[in-house]
């Protein structure tokens, strides 16, 4: 009798152990169908990755989601890093410092230097050379290149001013030429274009959400991984914290602002980094910042530094006729001007609440 019930009770715990068993199994099998299902992610696209460096003068963080997002993203860094070996004005064996040092004579370049001097070129003429890739002598004799500042003589500002401008540039195919005197700085639209270049890597790679920032300028492929927006802040230029937030999803958002770099003068004045390419002196248009919203980094970056020397009512005019991207102008009076389209993906901070928001529309009111 014993040994019955004994086999009894066995045979009952294993029916449970399998049932048990089986249970779980469907659980399991369950989460993992709700996952591929539901919102078309599973796990592998929540993957993080970051990869974190100096270049192009500046702190660059990539991050980028999915199962192989950690190799692709060091393949991007290996591309920042070449572009800036091609295009740096400083390093004695890039491209431009090839053209900058040519003496007038004719420099072969790759077609990624090819590619960014043409869109340079032609994004100066749009901008009227508010935007001018020849501005190097000047930034020279103000001391950016070389962090030792001063304020050049007007004399020295107007012998320099000889050697600039874009429609003096030879660019035919893959050969450049510029005068002996003069010197390319692609300052301006260099990381707009190199981030341009990564996003097309990542995307070719199957990366469907990354955030890139570099230098403060952000740059995304996509969505979040859950799909919802990325929300950018939007800096204060007269203090440490945003003053805005923007949502966007698959844009770039580059900022171009004199408190970026600057030094004080003597006399306690405050010089920018961005020139005037029409008077030789740093720009001073009543903007403090100047950030553009586009499809690519490269325009977006192009345009920063040019609206920020073009001031409120010339890029006003240039949105008007050209419409291709989006901006948030703020003005040394402390007034905000938001192009209607991105409004209102615009939101202020709680901090900046105070703060006058003006809507640059289509019409003239
Ligand atoms: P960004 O931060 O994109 O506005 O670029 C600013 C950098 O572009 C400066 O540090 C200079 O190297 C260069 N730059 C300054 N003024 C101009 C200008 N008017 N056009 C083109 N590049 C400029
Ligand atoms: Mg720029």
């Amino acid at each position: 009798m014993e040994d019955d019930k004994d086999k009894e009770s066995k045979c009952m715990r294993r029916i449970i152990a399998c049932l048990l068993l089986c249970l779980l199994f469907s659980l399991t099998a369950c989460t993992r169908n709700k996952e591929g299902s539901s919102s078309g992610y599973t796990s592998e696209n929540y993957m993080e990755a970051t990869s974190k460096f100096f270049a192009m003068d500046t702190y660059i963080t990539f991050t980028a989601y999915g199962k192989d997002a950690e190799q692709i993203l060091n393949s991007a860094q290996k591309k920042v890093n070449e572009l800036e070996s091609l295009w740096s004005v400083t390093d004695t064996n890039s491209e431009i410092y090839a053209v900058n040092h040519s003496a007038g004579n004719y420099v072969t370049l790759s077609q990624e230097t090819t590619d960014l001097v043409s869109f340079a070129l032609e994004m100066a003429d749009k901008t009227s050379g508010a935007l001018e890739p020849t501005i190097y002598p000047i930034l020279t004799a103000w001391g950016f290149t070389t962090d030792k500042n001063h304020v050049p003589s007007e004399d020295e500002i107007a012998k320099l001013m000889q050697y600039i401008g874009h429609d003096k540039v030879i660019l035919s195919g893959s050969q450049i030429q510029i005068e002996d005197g003069m010197q390319l700085d692609l300052g301006a639209v260099g990381k707009g274009y190199a981030g341009d270049l990564v996003v097309e890597l990542l995307k070719e790679n199957g990366i469907t959400s990354a955030l890139l920032d570099i230098g403060g300028n952000i740059q995304t492929v996509g969505a979040k991984p859950d799909g919802s927006s990325w929300r950018i802040g939007i800096k204060d230029p007269l203090e440490d914290s945003n003053m805005g937030m923007l949502d966007i999803v698959d844009k770039a958002v580059i900022t171009s602002g004199g408190y970026e770099r600057y030094f004080t003068s003597e006399d306690g004045k405050k010089y920018g980094h961005i020139i005037d390419p029409l008077t030789g002196y740093p720009a001073e248009s009543g903007l403090i910042s100047a950030t553009i919203i586009a499809s690519e980094g490269k325009v977006g970056d192009a345009l920063s530094t040019s609206i920020y020397v073009m001031g409120v009512e010339k890029a006003t005019e240039y949105w008007r006729d050209n419409k291709n991207f989006d901006m948030i102008l703020i003005t040394d009076d402390e007034e905000i001007y938001v192009t209607e389209d991105i409004e209102k993906q615009f939101a202020l901070s709680n901090s900046h609440s105070e703060m006058k928001v003006n809507v640059i529309t289509d019409e003239e009111n």
